[in-house]
């Protein structure tokens, strides 16, 4: 087990005036362990609002508290990193205010780290009037209606305000089943304005800007991108643009080939990702973060989530059915209450929702837990294959897509 640090600063400015030139981040990556035979690894990735054990997946917070759960709780359940959101944030309550509450962790009572995105994802995904132009992302308010110009250097002066402890850049999103010379403009459109962020960061020393790599599904676009974008320095990298409706045949693919050619050194965010298989195959491939709002958004639907797939709580099946959710699970919901409790209070109460969403973070962040403490004990592999064992009910259903991917990093299912 080797143990690496970088990233770390350096030392006082001056002493070797080239490598000086560049700041150092508020950033740290210890790399504990590497799985002897796939890519995976764990690492303590240590941020201004302290240490976060990866591989980690990061819930996802809106409009400064958690769909269906406290902060506290959200403490209690371990999480060290939780997502803001700088798109409903940035109009409301408004950047000023957030700033003046010293930012978003004193707005949200939040001790520990955040990330914030951009704020482009969710007008191009939720604005039905959004248009790109070299300056930025023009788009029509939902609140009322005005027209706003996003540009980098705006989405960074909002994630300044908020404060985040990863910000990350503005990037020229394209669907990723898009194809054509769309995928080419968006990709080095994205490097341009990775540099407009880079330059508008005010917070240089408190504040890490994180790069997103674009390209689509074209391998060699998502090569040039990487090219470019290892070539500035900035803490940390994020694969972009994918988890979107895409075979996930090409999924993998751009996922290994990102990995493979990001530094070391450098923590490695793959957005979007949240289902249970993708998370374990992906830390396979290399990946350290994750986020997805799945886990929390199908709680609300009576998904919980369990290391045999879902349970459907509104089912009729568990109206009598005085077991937790999951016996093994130790997260409150599963101490306190049954299904038949659960299902009775769905259909009267949205208490059900917020019960079910306590135990579905729980399971993810127990999951990567158990990810993590493998590749330490050097048993990734062999975690892997139990993990896929108890998840299907026999190996004709793997899905091929995840036992091609991980026989590409020498984990072959049994
Ligand atoms: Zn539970």
């Amino acid at each position: 087990m080797a143990a690496v640090e970088s990233g770390t600063c350096e030392g006082p400015a001056g002493m070797s005036a080239v490598k000086r030139l560049s700041h150092a981040a508020p950033l740290a990556l210890r790399i504990l362990a590497e799985c002897p035979v796939s890519k995976a690894r764990a690492c303590v990735l240590t941020l201004p609002h302290g240490p976060v054990n990866t591989p980690v997946f990061m819930p996802v917070g809106t409009q400064g508290t958690m769909k269906g759960i406290t902060v506290e709780q959200l403490e209690e359940l371990g999480c060290q990193i939780c997502l803001g959101n700088t798109y409903h944030l940035g109009m409301r309550p408004g950047p000023e205010l957030i700033e003046k509450a010293s930012g978003l962790h004193g707005f949200m009572n939040w001790r520990r780290n955040l990330l914030t995105d951009s704020g482009g994802f969710q007008m191009v995904s939720l604005v039905e009037l959004s248009e790109v132009t070299e300056e930025g992302v023009m788009f029509r308010s939902p609140y009322d209606g005005k027209e706003i110009l996003l540009t980098p250097e705006q989405s960074i002066t909002i994630q300044n305000s908020l404060g985040s402890d990863i910000m990350m850049q503005l990037d020229d999103v394209v669907s990723s089943t898009v194809t054509g010379p769309r995928v080419e403009e968006a990709m080095h459109r994205s490097v341009r304005w990775l540099d407009r962020c880079i330059a508008a960061n005010k917070n240089p020393d408190r504040q890490n800007l994180f790069a997103i790599i674009q390209g689509g599904l074209n391998a060699d676009l998502r090569k040039a991108c990487l090219d470019e974008m290892t070539k500035r320095d900035v803490p940390g990298f994020a694969v972009g643009g994918l988890s979107g409706g895409e075979e996930k045949d090409d999924f993998w693919k751009m996922v290994t080939l990102s990995t493979d050619h990001l530094p070391r050194g450098k923590p490695r965010y793959l957005m979007g990702v949240g289902y249970a298989v993708d998370l374990v195959v992906c830390v396979a491939l290399g990946c350290d973060m994750f986020d997805c709002v799945f886990p929390t958004r199908t709680a609300r639907f009576g998904s919980a989530l369990v290391p045999w797939g879902s349970l459907q709580i509104k089912q009729k099946q568990y109206a009598k059915d005085f077991q937790p959710i999951d016996p093994d699970c130790q997260c409150a919901t599963c101490k306190r209450h049954s299904r038949a409790y659960l299902h009775a209070l769905f259909k009267s109460d949205t208490a059900a929702m917020h019960h079910i969403t306590i135990h579905n973070i729980s399971y993810q962040l127990t999951l990567m837990r158990s990810v993590r403490q493998s590749i330490i004990e050097q048993r990734f592999p062999e975690f892997v294959r139990s993990f896929m064992r108890r998840m299907f009910p026999s190996s004709e259903q793997y899905p091929s897509w995840a036992v091609d991917a991980l026989a590409s990093v020498n984990i072959a299912l049994d």
